[in-house]
């Protein structure tokens, strides 16, 4: 039997697994999947959680449900990859050999790059909504907070779904005015990008957005510590923002098992090809969602997008043949924007996000670049979405490749 073993079990994991199954000759293809843990959850809800919108255990699932039953799910640690001979080293001393790798082990959220970040503040008037513990810490904080100034920091980039910081900012505007507590709470923005968000075309509308809510931006933050006793974020060139309340979007990372194999950037991201997501300078071996260093957003719909790039690409290496499916970038983000309205981004490497409708011409439903309940309901789907069609590796409606139908180049 040939090997096709998969690293991470998570969104990309998962898709691929399920992918792969259907495409790869049960005959001939023993298809592995290795995670450390056997739950699964739904990233985007951590948004949810701090604002009681969701409780974990509504977003967590067990991950053997999603995992074909033909293939060997293994629960144990990624020690290291051998890429020269071929095999990865479990924690527990197993050693898995492959014929073909997909490195899917995502990225993580590393408050102590940070100086200052992680101590005894952190969980009390600190806080992250990147991981279950810190969505559920700050959700019992918020419902008592009483006001004060309340600041997202993004460290540096890139993080997983870009827009998550702003779209907290949102619903924190949207929680503060339900609770009538709104004019107690100063919101501001603290970010390393010169605007919002990446693309130009986006930051101009976002912008548009964070003014209107009454949310300050401070941009060109390049964050070099935090005092603890004065309460402040203190960046590189000594400029200072102050807080009460921190909300931390950390350095994301690669798995540290990317830096012990020595397949990782400085951020422990695997050099891979941004079109045929095989990873840089590695024999039979593709790269594949957060863990990639591909100039991509790091989201889940993205990942989606990629696996059907990636199935093809597999299928084609596999046969002996050149992996030329090409991912173009494409992006298509919900972005929450409070009070039961979202707006849509449809982007790629290429194309910043457009106006007009999606996915058809002129009927949509979903607007793009613009704000509209549909867009609320389509984010608040994207979880059912999630478990149903998109881990199971289901073709969505749209494909892979981003369409310019319906959109018009903004003025
Ligand atoms: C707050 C938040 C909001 C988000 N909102 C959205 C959104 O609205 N829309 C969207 O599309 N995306 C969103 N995302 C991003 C999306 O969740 C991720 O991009 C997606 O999950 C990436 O999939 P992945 O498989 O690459 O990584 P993951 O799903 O994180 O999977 C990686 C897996 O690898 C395993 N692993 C790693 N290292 C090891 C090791 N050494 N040993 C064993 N196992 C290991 C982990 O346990 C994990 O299960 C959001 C993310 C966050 C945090």
């Amino acid at each position: 039997m040939r090997q096709m073993l998969i690293l991470g079990g998570g969104t990309a994991g998962t898709i691929m697994a399920n992918r792969l199954t259907a495409a790869l000759d049960k005959s001939e293809w023993q298809i592995t999947v290795v995670d450390a843990t056997d739950k699964h959850y739904y990233q985007p809800g951590f948004l949810f959680v701090p604002f009681g919108t969701y409780r974990l255990d509504q977003i967590v699932k067990p991950r053997q449900r999603f995992i074909p039953g033909r293939v060997n799910l293994i629960i144990a640690g990624i020690e290291c990859i051998s890429p020269d001979k071929k095999f990865v080293l479990l924690s527990d001393g197993r050693s898995l050999p492959y014929d073909c790798l997909i490195v899917a082990t995502g990225a993580e959220i590393h408050p102590e790059q940070i100086e200052g970040m992680l101590d005894d503040e952190w969980g009390k008037s600190k806080f992250d909504f990147y991981t279950p513990t810190g969505a559920d810490l700050l959700e019992r904080f918020l419902k008592s907070w009483q006001g004060g100034r309340l600041v997202v920091s993004i460290a540096e980039m890139p993080i997983k779904c870009p827009v998550a910081p702003l779209e907290f900012l949102f619903l924190a505007d949207d929680y503060f005015t339900r609770r009538g507590i709104r004019n107690k709470v100063d919101l501001h923005l603290v970010t390393p990008l010169s605007g919002a968000f990446t693309k130009a075309t986006c930051n101009r509308v976002l912008s548009t957005f964070l003014e209107r809510k009454g949310i300050t931006v401070t941009p060109d933050f390049g964050l070099a510590r935090v005092d603890n006793q004065e309460r402040k974020l203190v960046a590189w060139d000594e400029s200072e923002v102050p807080y009460d309340l921190l909300v931390s979007i950390p350095t994301n990372m690669g798995d540290p098992a990317i830096a012990r194999s020595g397949m990782g950037n400085e951020l422990n991201l695997v050099p891979t090809n941004k079109h045929t997501l095989k990873a840089e300078g590695l024999d039979d071996i593709f790269v594949l969602g957060d863990a990639t260093n591909i100039p991509a957003s790091k989201a889940g719909s993205v990942t989606h997008f990629q696996s059907e790039i990636l199935a093809r690409n597999i299928l084609e290496h596999v046969a002996g043949r050149p992996a030329c499916a090409s991912y173009d970038g494409h992006a298509n983000c919900f972005i929450e924007s409070g009070f039961g309205k979202g707006l849509l981004i449809d982007f790629n490497y290429e194309i910043e996000p457009l106006t007009g409708k999606f996915p058809l011409p002129v009927l949509g439903p979903f607007t793009l670049l613009g704000e509209s309940t549909m867009n609320h309901l389509g984010k608040m789907a994207f979880r059912w979405v999630y478990w149903n069609i998109l881990l199971r590796g289901i073709d969505m409606p749209i494909g892979p490749e981003m369409s310019m139908s319906g959109k018009q180049v903004p003025e």
